[in-house]
Order: structure tokens, then C-alpha cells, then sequence
């Protein structure tokens, strides 16, 4: 295997899965700049002093409050953070941007939606593929929060096949405006919205088109009825209807049929901003649990020495602070890839689009994984809290109900799922990613003796490397003869890519925990990083099991006989520990220094 010392050592999108990375180059949340520190402390200030005390008022649909905290962090700056300068923006980097977004969404999914559609995919689309005219008149308003911005995408007959919109736009006769009619659902921040990111198509395009509009009751606009929803409940959510509605032609986003190209990459942005959004209400969850299982006795103990409750504890952490691995080590990829092609001579606009571009295969791993993570999360947060969890009087039931959005949206993670792999496919196909010689290597390995000899593991996370190496394998030879079984046709195989996505997403999420984990306990030594080490030995643990079950569900659906054997026996070869985990200890150990703590305190 290359390793990414040699040469360039930033990954491109989709290699982790062929090349090792070495722990150095890999971005961590400890490697932090004073900076950015104080931009999450300002943050995560701004939401204990506004949001948190104030959590019922979401629940109870206040969205004229979710509006007024969007003006107060827009006053804050803190809508401006992915704003060039020129722009009236802060213009800062990628890892700053993921961090504000982490920290912001926390307290309430309301408020992570509400800021997420207007700084994602309100204002990104503009950025990224407005003209110099339609970027100075329009970004500056929507950083300071003087305007909010929307991404009216979704009709009644199109969500997930978001191409087939029915929205029409049609030229006037003298050529000056198109006018838009149609219906679009679903749209966060319709009701304080000035500004609409809309697509629709103009005659029989193949493809969707992008338009700016501004929002005009007296345009032919008029929303519908705010929707009732399971979560986030202050978050704005209306169907929006275009009746002839006069769009100038200068407002039109980008070229003709751009449309689709325009949606499906501001979601690239907006699915990692999402992971990072997962973040922050995971702590939350994880800190208010422990404090009350510390607080909470039964049978004379607090329920925080239970076994059972630390068992929760433990692995709601281990997969948070795996999270934040993945999170901020592919977010400094992206960050590293836009500096290089701006060296290059790329302006930013191309620059970023490229450069979030090249990782939409983790842009996707990262959304699938941590919405799923703090589903998870909430939902053992509910059960540490037994039935208070089940009252509105603790934030537990609030938390699992916001969380569930996530999985649907920004793209729902079945369709996410289906993209990460297919994506890595067609970059081996283009060239961009030799997933073909590593394949080779594993079919050839396969037919070969293995060896016997027993490495020697002494050094930290020996043994754990090798087992992430070996992952990487079972992903090679099950997608590797899948492709090679069904060619194009492969799409049609939907479990199987499921399977497969299962492998990938579980493959970076434990390789960037062991590699934060490992340099962590370089600098601190293994002795302060103990509940660290102890939280990346669980989650590959549990990695390495899922990677089992689906690597199995995945071979016996294509491979029979004698090759059905063979890739068995490869599965069987490549998860295998020589030295099994206690897995139990593993969680006291985690489970000890956050009861200590009395927080998520890493
Ligand atoms: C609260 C909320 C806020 C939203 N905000 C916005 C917004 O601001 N702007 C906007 O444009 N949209 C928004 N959406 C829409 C959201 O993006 C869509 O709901 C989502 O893309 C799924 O589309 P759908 O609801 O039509 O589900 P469908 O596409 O009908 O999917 C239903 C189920 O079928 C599965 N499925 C669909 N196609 C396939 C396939 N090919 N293979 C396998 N499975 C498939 C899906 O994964 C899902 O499980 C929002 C939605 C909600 C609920």
C-alpha cells in the first residue's frame, strides 16, 4: 500500500479506503488553533446563554424565537463564517466553519435546521456559482442576517428523485423574466425567508435550473400552512407555491440545466456541515446523562455504577468522540485541497466547489454515520433516564425527536448509503482512485498460503492498524467482485450496496479514530490518553463485527460454491483478532473518566 507520507500526503476523496495514512497527517480536534478555540467558546457561550435556557420555547413552536436567535448570531457574526471577506464575510477556513456549525447545533435541532438552510444551502449556491453581480448583491445581506435565505428543491412528486420536479420557468415574451409556477414542500425557513434558492425547469430540459428569488408575497408567492412535525419544531417548515412568479433572467443561478449540478453540490457541503451538526447534541446528551446517572439512586447506588449504565455511557461516547475524528479529519482535507487549487490560480468560488467536491464520497460516510450516531445517542440518553426520560421535563425526549431528521434529509441515508459507494466506483473507473490493483492484490492474497507468524503488537495500536488494513480488504473483495460480477448493473443490487456502504462507513469512521487516538497518545502519552485509547479500541471493535455481518450478508447474495468459500474464508481471515479485546474493561474504563468528569469531557 502507497502511504501518505511519500510524496503528496494529502489524501484524495475516496483513497483512505488504498492508502495508510500516517497519524501525523491526519487533522484533529486537539490540533485546534487558539482561534478556533475562542470561535467555540463564543459559540458554544452564545447557545448556553441563549438557547439552552430557553429550550421549551422551541418545543412549543415558537418560531418567531428561532428567528431571533438567527438575528442575534448573525449580529454575532456567526452567519458570515463561510463568507469571504469581499463579501462582507469572515472568510474563514474550512475546519472553523464545521466547528461553528458543530457548536451551534446543540441545544435544539430547530436551531441547527434554521441555520443550516441559511447558511448551507441558502447562501452556499449563490457563492458557488454566482456572478460577481449576484454574489455582491445578495451574499453580504444574507451573512450579516439581515435577509434568510431557503433551498426550495423538494416538490410533492420529487424528494429523493430530485430531478423530476414539475416547477416550470418560462421566458416572458420580451425575454426579460422568466416566470416560475409550481409547488415545492418541505422548505425550511419559508416563514422568515427574504430569499429562495429555487429550482425548476424551463421547457423540456433534461435538467433542473437554479434561480434566485426574492421573496414577494405580491410576486406570486404564498406559502402554506407551517407543517407539524415530530421535531424540530421551531424550525420553519412550509410548502411554498409560484403562481407566474416574475423572476428577472439576471437571476438566473449559473447556466441552463445547471440546476441539478447546483442542488446535488451545495448538499456535498451541506451533508458534512450536517455530521458536524450531529456533534454537539451528542456532548449534550452524553453530559446531561452521566450528571444524572451520578444524581439518580436506586437501590442505594447511583445507577452510574451499574454496569449496565456504563456499558450506555461508554458507547454513546466511544461513537461520539469517533465522530469528531471524522468529522475534522476530513473537513482539514477539504480545508488543504481548497489552498492547493487556489495555489493553482483557481479563484475561491472554483476553488471550494472543487475541493468539496473531491470528498463527497465522506462528505456522504460522515452524514449517514453521524446522524445515525446521535439517534443512537438520544435514544440510550432516554433509557439511562428511564421514565423521566420519557418527560417533556428533561431534554432527552426533545433531543431523540430532533435527531430523527437527519436521517431524511440532505438526501435521506439509504440514498446517501447507495451514493458513497457508487461514487468510489466510478472514481476507480475515471482512474481517480486505483481501486483495481488493490482489488488484484486481495483476490491473489485469497489464493495464496496465509501466513502463520504472530507480529509483534507491542507498540500502540499495532494490532489495530493491521485490523484496519484488513478491513480495507474485506471492502476490496466483496465490492471488488461485485463490480466485477455485475458491471454497470450493480445499482440494480440494492442490498448489496447497502452492505457494501456498511463496510465503507465503518472503515473511515475506526481509521480516524485510531489515528486521532494514536497521535493524541504520542504527544500526551498512552497514560492521560487512556479512555481515548479505550474509546477507539471499542468503536473498532464494534466496526469490525458490523464489517463481519456485512461483508457475510454480502458475499453469500452473488458468490456460490467454491468461490462463496474462498471470500468466506478471506472474511473470516480478515477480521480476525489475535488478541481479543476486553471489551468490558474497554467501557469501565471510558465509563469510569466520564463519571468522574461528571461530562463528555475529551
Ligand atoms: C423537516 C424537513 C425539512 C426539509 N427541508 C428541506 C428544504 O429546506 N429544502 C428542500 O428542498 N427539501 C427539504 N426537505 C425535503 C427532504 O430533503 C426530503 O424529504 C428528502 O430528500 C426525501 O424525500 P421524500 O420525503 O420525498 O422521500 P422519498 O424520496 O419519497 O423517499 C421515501 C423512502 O424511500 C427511499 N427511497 C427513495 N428513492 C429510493 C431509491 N432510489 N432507492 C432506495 N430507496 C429509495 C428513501 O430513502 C426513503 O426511505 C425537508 C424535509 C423535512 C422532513
Amino acid at each position: 500500500m502507497e502511504t501518505t507520507t511519500e510524496k503528496d500526503n494529502i489524501l484524495r476523496g475516496g483513497q483512505f479506503l488504498v492508502r495508510e495514512t500516517a497519524c501525523e497527517d491526519v487533522f484533529t480536534p486537539e490540533d485546534f488553533s487558539e482561534e478556533q478555540k475562542m470561535m467555540r467558546d463564543t459559540v458554544r457561550d452564545f447557545i448556553d446563554r441563549e438557547v439552552w435556557p430557553n429550550k421549551e420555547r422551541f418545543e412549543k413552536k415558537d418560531y418567531a424565537f428561532t428567528e431571533e436567535i438567527m438575528r442575534k448570531a448573525g449580529e454575532l457574526g456567526l452567519l458570515s463564517v463561510a463568507v469571504p471577506e469581499e463579501y462582507g464575510g469572515m472568510g474563514m477556513d474550512f475546519v472553523s466553519t464545521m466547528l461553528v456549525c458543530d457548536y451551534i447545533s446543540g441545544a435544539t435541532g430547530s436551531i441547527a435546521t434554521a441555520f443550516g438552510a441559511h447558511t448551507g444551502i441558502g447562501t452556499m449556491p449563490i457563492l458557488l456559482y454566482g456572478t460577481e453581480e449576484q454574489k455582491k448583491k445578495y451574499v453580504p445581506r444574507l451573512a450579516t442576517g439581515e435577509w434568510f435565505g431557503c433551498y426550495c428543491l423538494t416538490e410533492p412528486g420529487a424528494g429523493s428523485d430530485a430531478n423530476s420536479g414539475k416547477t416550470k420557468a418560462v421566458l416572458s415574451e420580451d425575454g426579460k423574466h422568466y416566470l416560475i409556477s409550481g409547488q415545492k414542500m418541505w422548505i425550511s425557513n419559508a416563514g422568515f425567508c427574504d430569499l429562495m434558492i429555487v429550482f425548476a425547469r424551463i421547457e423540456d430540459d433534461k435538467y433542473i435550473t437554479g434561480f434566485i428569488v426574492e421573496y414577494d408575497p405580491e410576486n406570486g408567492i404564498t406559502l402554506g400552512e407551517e407543517e407539524h412535525k415530530l421535531g424540530i419544531r421551531a424550525s420553519s417548515t412550509r410548502q411554498v407555491f409560484f403562481n407566474e412568479t416574475k423572476v428577472p433572467v439576471e437571476n438566473m443561478l449559473s447556466e441552463r440545466g445547471n440546476g441539478f449540478k447546483i442542488a446535488m453540490n451545495a448538499l456535498n457541503i451541506g451533508r458534512i456541515k450536517l455530521a458536524a451538526a450531529c456533534l454537539d447534541a451528542q456532548r449534550r446528551v452524553i453530559s446531561n446523562s452521566v450528571k444524572y446517572a451520578n444524581e439518580r439512586v436506586q437501590f442505594k447506588t447511583p445507577i452510574a455504577q451499574f454496569g449496565a449504565i456504563k456499558a450506555k455511557l461508554a458507547e454513546m461516547a466511544a461513537t461520539a468522540y469517533a465522530g469528531e475524528s471524522a468529522c475534522y479529519r476530513a473537513a482539514k482535507n477539504i480545508e488543504d485541497r481548497i489552498a492547493i487549487r487556489k495555489s493553482e490560480g483557481n479563484s475561491h468560488q472554483e476553488a471550494e466547489l472543487k475541493g468539496v467536491e473531491e470528498y463527497a464520497i465522506e462528505c456522504s460516510i460522515l452524514k449517514v454515520a453521524a446522524s445515525e450516531d446521535v439517534q443512537n445517542c438520544t435514544d440510550e440518553g432516554i433509557q439511562i433516564f428511564g421514565g423521566m426520560g420519557f418527560s417533556e421535563d428533561t431534554p432527552m425526549e426533545a433531543a431523540w425527536r430532533d435527531a430523527r431528521i437527519s436521517r431524511i434529509y440532505e438526501g435521506t441515508n439509504e440514498i446517501n448509503r447507495m451514493l458513497t459507494v457508487g461514487m468510489l466506483v466510478k472514481k476507480a473507473m475515471k482512474g481517480h482512485v486505483d481501486l483495481l490493483t488493490p482489488a488484484q492484490n486481495v483476490a491473489d492474497e485469497l489464493m495464496g498460503i496465509p501466513s502463520f507468524d504472530t507480529p509483534d503488537y507491542s507498540d500502540l495500536f499495532s494490532e489495530e492498524k493491521e485490523m484496519i488494513g484488513k478491513l480495507k480488504k474485506v471492502f476490496l473483495m466483496v465490492a471488488g467482485s461485485a463490480v466485477q460480477k455485475y458491471g454497470p448493473q450493480l445499482e440494480e443490487h440494492q442490498q448489496l450496496l447497502m452492505a457494501a456502504a456498511d463496510i465503507l462507513i465503518e472503515i473511515y469512521m475506526a481509521e480516524s479514530v485510531i489515528l486521532r487516538t494514536e497521535k493524541l497518545a504520542k504527544k500526551e502519552g498512552e497514560d492521560k490518553a487512556a479512555a481515548q485509547i479505550a474509546m477507539a479500541r471499542l468503536y473498532l471493535y464494534k466496526a469490525v463485527d458490523i464489517i463481519n455481518l456485512k461483508g457475510k450478508e454480502g458475499i453469500v447474495s452473488f458468490a456460490e460454491g467454491d468461490e462463496q468459500r474462498m471470500m468466506l474464508m478471506g472474511l473470516k481471515r480478515f477480521t480476525k483478532y489475535t488478541n481479543i479485546p476486553n471489551v468490558v474493561a474497554l467501557r469501565n474504563t471510558i465509563a469510569d473518566k466520564l463519571i468522574a468528569d461528571n461530562e463528555y469531557k475529551f
